[in-house]
This record gives C-alpha cells, sequence and structure tokens, in this order.
C-alpha cells in the first residue's frame, strides 16, 4: 500500500470542510504530536481514507464514503485547527 501526504487529499478535505485544511494543525491524541495535515501519512481505498500521525502511526482522521455522503471521524485526534 502506497503512502501519501496530506496534501494528496487536499481536495476531500475541502469538500468535506469547506476551506483548504492542508495548513491546519492535527494534535494526535495518542503522542500529542503537532503537525500540519499536509505532513501526515494518508492511505486511500482502505476502505476509505485514513490519515495516521507521521511520529507514532496511530489513526487521526477516517473518512468513509457511505451512500455517497462523506462520514468523518477524528476520533484519533484532541484538536484541528
Ligand atoms: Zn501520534
Amino acid at each position: 500500500m502506497v503512502a501519501l501526504d496530506g496534501n494528496s487529499i487536499g481536495g476531500l478535505l475541502l469538500d468535506v470542510f469547506g476551506t483548504d485544511m492542508t495548513a491546519a494543525l492535527t494534535t494526535c491524541a495518542t503522542c500529542g504530536a503537532v503537525a500540519p495535515v499536509a505532513e501526515t501519512v494518508v492511505y486511500l481505498r482502505v476502505p476509505g481514507t485514513v490519515m495516521r500521525c507521521r511520529t507514532c502511526g496511530s489513526v487521526l482522521m477516517v473518512i468513509s464514503q457511505i451512500r455517497g455522503m462523506s462520514c468523518v471521524n477524528l476520533g484519533g485526534m484532541t484538536a484541528l485547527e
């Protein structure tokens, strides 16, 4: 499976959040690392789109397409700003 970075899903995040999120800062709920979305590790079709922490590898965000709707799970991060 090819690991991409957060820039690769900039368009998807723009659709979901309505604004450019690649420069937004994520805070990992597992290790506390703070990093821009652009620097996270992204896997496509896992199923869904999975964003992982570059420091510890924990899942930060999962975006699934269910019946044409984007469902976002942000449970792996304590902040997105
Ligand atoms: Zn982490």
